[in-house]
């Protein structure tokens, strides 16, 4: 059976150290073993250990005070990170250039890729052509292929401590992710309908009608 904890209201147990009995799938009782190895693994791997507890300290010293970019700071301090590597959307260069200069200031080396680096065609990598050029919703969005690849590779090459994505599209933040040899952090998620803050979507009636009204079409679509 699958977790499903967004089912459940944690504030009355897990956050009170203990289980929720009422429900079938309380990971804490059916899967009490990997429970026991995460315990486990607090206590032996090194590095879990080492950047568990900054997290922590981090969260504790700045707790709703500082902004995202203060804790990353504070993080990296902590974890005695000297070089820090930005990918970076295009759309979003001018926040990676100030997110550059504040690091600089306080002390860290920084280095960064944009994302349409390389200059590779969208055609060459099998992009179909009715998706290049522009989007469906009429902006344009040019030839040249977002490039997580090279920016993992660059960075790699760089032999940076912590590498913080700057508003990378939603699929190749994961490319990213998954080649960067350096811990991955994303300073601001992407989301071009609210100021690049896709929590923003939940909290507005909004959200509730875009929803309703999109699966209302997917639906349709699907018949
Ligand atoms: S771990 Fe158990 S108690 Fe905590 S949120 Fe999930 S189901 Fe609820």
């Amino acid at each position: 059976m699958d977790p499903t904890c967004h089912e459940c209201n944690s504030i009355s147990f897990c956050i009170l150290g203990k289980p929720n009995k009422s429900i079938g799938n309380c990971p804490m009782i059916k899967n009490s073993e990997i429970e026991n190895e995460a315990l486990n693994l607090y206590k032996t791997d090194e590095i879990i250990k080492t950047t568990t507890k900054m997290a922590s300290i981090v969260e504790a010293s700045g707790y709703l005070l500082w902004p995202r970019l203060k804790d990353t700071i504070e993080f990296a301090k902590g974890m005695d990170f000297k070089k820090i590597g930005l990918a970076f959307c295009v759309g979003l260069r001018r926040e990676a250039r100030k997110t550059a200069e504040i690091l600089n200031k306080y002390g860290f080396e920084v280095c960064s890729v944009c994302c349409k680096t390389g200059a590779i065609k969208k055609t060459e990598v099998d992009i179909p052509k009715e998706y290049t050029i522009f989007s469906k919703t009429g902006y344009p969005l040019g030839f040249v292929s977002c490039n997580p690849v090279a920016q993992a590779l660059l960075l790699n090459n760089s032999q940076t401590d912590l590498n913080l994505i700057i508003g990378l599209c939603v699929g190749h933040d994961i490319t990213f992710t998954q080649l960067s040899m350096a811990p991955v952090s994303t300073l601001i998620a992407k989301d071009r309908s609210n100021p690049h803050s896709p929590a923003a979507v939940l909290y507005t009636p909004y959200g509730d009608s875009y929803f309703a009204k999109d699966l209302k079409i997917s639906q349709k679509e699907k018949k």
